[in-house]
Order: C-alpha cells, then structure tokens, then sequence
C-alpha cells in the first residue's frame, strides 16, 4: 500500500481533476464525440466498454448478452484520460432509447455535464429528462452543439429553443462561421480567435485547424464571416457573454459548435473543460455537512454491476472518490453495515481488460471487486464516520406484474426479488390488493425487466411471467389521498418497498389531470426527474 498523500496533495491532486458524463439523445453522437474526446488525450486508461456497439471493445458477462445481441450498452463504465495535465473521468450514461435508473445515477458521480445536442434536432426527449436530473443536482452544463457539418437549424434559433427548454442562459464560447453544413470554422468569443476548419477526406482523422486574422476572415469567408460578426455583435448587445459565477450557479451554459465526426472543435471542448469546468468540491453528507476534499478517504457507490465475469457471480460496484487518497489494500468502513471492506481488488479498468488502481483521488472513479455487500448510494470512508445521502429514486414511467412461474419456486422469487430491489436494479411496490406474490415492477426503462427476469433466472432459478401495466407515470401521494385515489378509474396506488413512499400510477396525463381538477386537494407530488 502506498503512503498516504498529505493534505495539499490531495487539494492539488483534487484541483487538477475533471469528472463529467455527456449527456445526449441516442444518436446525438455520444459514442463519437467520447471516441474523439480519448484521441486528443495524451494518456488513455480506458474504465469498460465506452459503447457496446458491434465491433467495438465489448465486456464479458452473461446477461449482457441481452445487450451484444441487441447492440446497445446496459451498463455504465467510465473512461480516464489525462490532457493539459489535467485528469478526466468521463462517466458513461447508457445513451439508448432503453433507459434505466443506472442512467441518472451517474450524475450523482459527476461535476460537470456536457450536454451534446445534434444540430438538426436541438433538444431532444431523453436530453431532456437527463437535463432534468443535472438541474436537480445543480451540475453545471457545458452544451456543444454538434453535426455542424450537415444541414441543420440557425444557431440563433437554437440557443433561443436551449435557453427555452432548459431556463439556462446560453452563453456562446465560440460562433460558428457559416451555416449548418457549410462550415467554415469558428470565432472563438473568450480567446479572440478566428479558427478555420478545413474538412479532411473521410473525416476519421483530426480536422485541420488554422488561425485566421479578421482580415483574412474577412478576404477568404466573405458575407459567411460577415454575418457571423453580425451575430456576434447581436450577442454582445444581449449580454450572452459567459460569466463564471452563473455557469457554476447553473443559470447558464457555455455553448460551443461543432462537429464529433471530424474532431471540430473537440479540443476547444477540453480546453473549456479545464478552464471552466468545476473541480471536485466538498460533498455534503446527510446533515448536511461538507466532508472537506483533504479528509480521510471517502466515497459514494453509485453504481453495481453484477456478473461481469460469468465464472465468479462476482458483482463490482463503481465509486466515486469524495475525499482523501484512495490507497489500494487499504481497509474501509462500509457505512449502512458500519462493517469493514477490504479493497484489495480495486481497479480501474473492467471488462476484458482489468488493470489494478493502486491511488486514486477525490473526482476518480475506483471499481471495487467482491462487493457483494455494496449498494448504489451507499458510503465508503477511512477515519472519522461520514454517510452521504441516498441517490434519490426516479420516476418510473413503465410498469409490470411480476410473477413466479412455479408455485414451487415462490421462496426464490421473494429472495430474488428482494435482493434486486436493495441493488436498485428496479423499484419494487406492492399493495395489499395485488398481494405478495404479484408485486409490481416500475422502471425508468423497458430494458429494466428484461436484466431482472434474466437474473432471476440465472442466480435464483425462479422463472417469471411480466404482464405489462398501462399505467405511464407516477407521483407521490400520502394516505389521505391514497384512499380517495383508490376509487378512480384508471389510477392505482402502491408502496414503494425501499422507501415506503406512497405511489400513485396512472394510465396517463389527461386521466390524472381530470381526477385532479375533480379533487384539487389530493396530493399528487412530483417524482424526482418528472419533466
Ligand atoms: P450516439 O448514439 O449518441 O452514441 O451516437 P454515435 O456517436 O453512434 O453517432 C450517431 C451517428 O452520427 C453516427 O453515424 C455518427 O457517425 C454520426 N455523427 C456523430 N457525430 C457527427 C458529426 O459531428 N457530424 C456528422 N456528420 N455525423 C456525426
């Protein structure tokens, strides 16, 4: 085990650390952009798969393969690279219309999100609902607006539509040359700079960047640059100019254009990143208190993935260094049980590759082996005890009966069950009206029932019949207005196993209005992530 580091070492250790996850609609161009994020570092350390595409680096699992077979990522693993003597840790949100509470619980492990939006498209729904939880979170968001090289909106427009959707104030870094598709490079409004982008054949490779004086600007781009100096002398007047305090406040977004495919504007993105984005900052714990970065070690499990290696039923959770020097051997105290881990096993890669960690600071994200006790939300710490609070739990948006195919087997359910609730794999509610053998599963998304009859199958024999539920959204309510509820039509309320909140489903928007507007007193509170 190394020594442990002193105080301002971890200070700077913690100062020089970016931890961010892109958040983006499928197709966006998440994989590309993460792809040409890792080229430009000096220093890969690759965390996983980046994306479970066919052809790219896979990981090896058993029920994974609903993932292979289906091409997508059901799993968040997450990327190290060093730049401008910076580490980053690019924490991977599954970007796939098949959404799962994994998705939002990594931004529980970041400082910083990088929204990408698709220039043709703006906001999209799932941008959205990931936006949703940064604003929740207060994690301030860079946008880069990308795909700049094919036909798109106006960037005017699309800075109207972000600061719209999102109550942000879109604060353009740099303004792009030419329209969508006709590109011809950027003016950069921090640096003073005009950069020239000069599309290369195939576009796999870096795009050739060169500085232009206004002059040449002006001689080489004619009415494109024109206009462009006209848009941005429009910024100026509106005061669209980035203001630090706000951007960390998230009141506003820095905005930058360009394009993933052709590594356009990606290094300006880093360069943002180091200068702009905010490092690890104290977290608070359940009283509210800040554990200061330079303390004993501590860290929040934000994520546990089961089985990546078939031939040990081994589990991993992921953690988020908070505080202090992570040394590998060094033994924690698990806070939930207050009973000790060993992290003899801890590493930075998973997957096929696994690597070990021997150091690690507050900002990295250190994968923990045999952690078959470990729960997302749960902390870790060295020294004096600390407990951070529990990831809250989203609002589910799909529903299903769960039950045992076999009579024989309903000991196995139960357990199964019970224990995929405490993993958070999926939200368990019951009622006394459905019983204890049908309990009804909620999801963020649909690929949520398919991981959990897979492993209640595989690790507990228990074979499961889903019958899907048309009920479509859900709010908190209390006992008062649960009884009243359970008379309506097209509304159900059940209790959530793991924090006995009380849910209200309903089949749709229109049918909880109209109960609403009939009983304007019942509580019917938002769920965490509701747009
Ligand atoms: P993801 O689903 O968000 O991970 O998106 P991908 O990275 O897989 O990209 C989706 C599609 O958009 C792919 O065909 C990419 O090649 C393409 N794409 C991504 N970035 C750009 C870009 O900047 N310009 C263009 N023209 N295509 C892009």
């Amino acid at each position: 085990m190394t020594t442990a580091a002193t105080g301002d070492d971890i200070m700077a250790e913690a100062r020089r650390r970016r931890t961010f996850a892109v958040i983006s609609h499928p197709d966006a161009g998440k994989s590309t952009m993460t792809e040409a994020l890792a080229l430009h570092a000096s220093a890969i350390i690759e965390a996983g798969a980046v994306h479970g595409k066919a052809g790219r680096r896979g990981v090896t699992s058993d029920w994974m393969e609903i993932e292979r077979a289906r091409g997508i990522s059901i799993t968040s693993a997450a990327l190290r690279f060093e730049y401008r003597g910076h580490m980053f840790n690019l924490v991977d949100t599954p970007g796939h219309a098949d959404f799962s509470e994994d998705t939002y619980r990594v931004l529980a492990a970041v400082d910083c999100a990088v929204m990408l939006i698709d220039a043709a498209k703006g906001m999209e729904p799932q941008t959205m609902k990931l936006f949703e939880v940064c604003r929740h979170r207060r994690i301030p968001v860079i946008t880069f607006v990308n795909k700049w090289d094919r036909p798109g909106r106006e960037a005017l427009e699309l800075l109207d539509e972000i600061e719209q959707r999102t109550g942000l104030r879109p604060t353009p870094i740099t303004w792009p040359v030419g329209i969508a598709g006709d590109f011809h490079g950027v003016a950069d409004r921090l640096e003073d700079r005009i950069i020239r982008y000069v599309r290369t054949p195939g576009g796999a490779t870096k795009a050739l960047e060169s500085e232009l004086t206004p002059a040449q600007a002006e001689a080489e781009l004619g009415d494109d640059w024109r206009r462009a100096e006209e848009e941005i002398a429009l910024l100026a007047e509106i005061g669209a100019d980035h203001d630090q305090k706000e951007f960390e406040a998230h009141q506003s977004t820095p905005v930058l254009f360009g394009a993933a495919l052709s590594n356009f504007g990606v290094a300006r993105l880093l360069d943002a990143m180091v200068d702009l984005a905010p490092p690890p900052s104290p977290r608070d714990d359940v009283a509210g208190a800040p554990r200061p970065l330079a303390a004993p070690f501590s860290g929040l499990v934000f994520k546990v993935q089961a089985n990546m290696d078939p031939a040990h039923r081994d589990r991993i959770a992921f953690v988020r260094v908070c505080s202090g020097h992570f040394r590998r051997g060094m033994v924690l105290t698990h806070a939930a049980t207050g009973r000790p881990f060993a992290t003899k096993y801890a590493q930075a890669v998973f997957g096929q590759d696994r690597a070990t960690i021997d150091d690690a600071f507050p900002g990295d994200v250190v994968g923990l082996v045999n952690a078959g006790a470990l729960r997302p939300g749960d902390t870790l710490y060295e020294g004096p005890a600390v407990t951070f609070p529990p990831i809250p739990s989203f609002a589910p948006e799909h529903f299903a009966v769960a039950r045992s195919r076999s009579s024989g087997k309903a000991k196995q359910f139960r357990r199964g069950i019970d224990q995929l609730d405490a993993e958070g794999v999926i939200q368990v509610l019951r009622s006394d009206l459905r019983g204890d053998q049908a309990p009804v599963l909620a999801a963020v998304g649909p690929m949520q029932f398919e991981v959990v009859q897979h492993r209640l199958a595989a690790e507990f024999g228990a074979e499961i019949t889903l019958d899907r539920l048309d009920y479509t959204l859900a709010r908190r309510t209390d006992a008062a207005s649960a009884e009243r509820l359970a008379r309506q039509r097209g509304a159900e309320v059940l209790t959530r196993s793991g924090d006995q909140a009380l849910l209200a489903l309903f089949t749709d928007r229109w049918r909880m209005n109209s109960i609403k507007a009939d009983h304007p007193d019942l509580l019917l509170a938002p769920l965490i992530a509701d747009t």
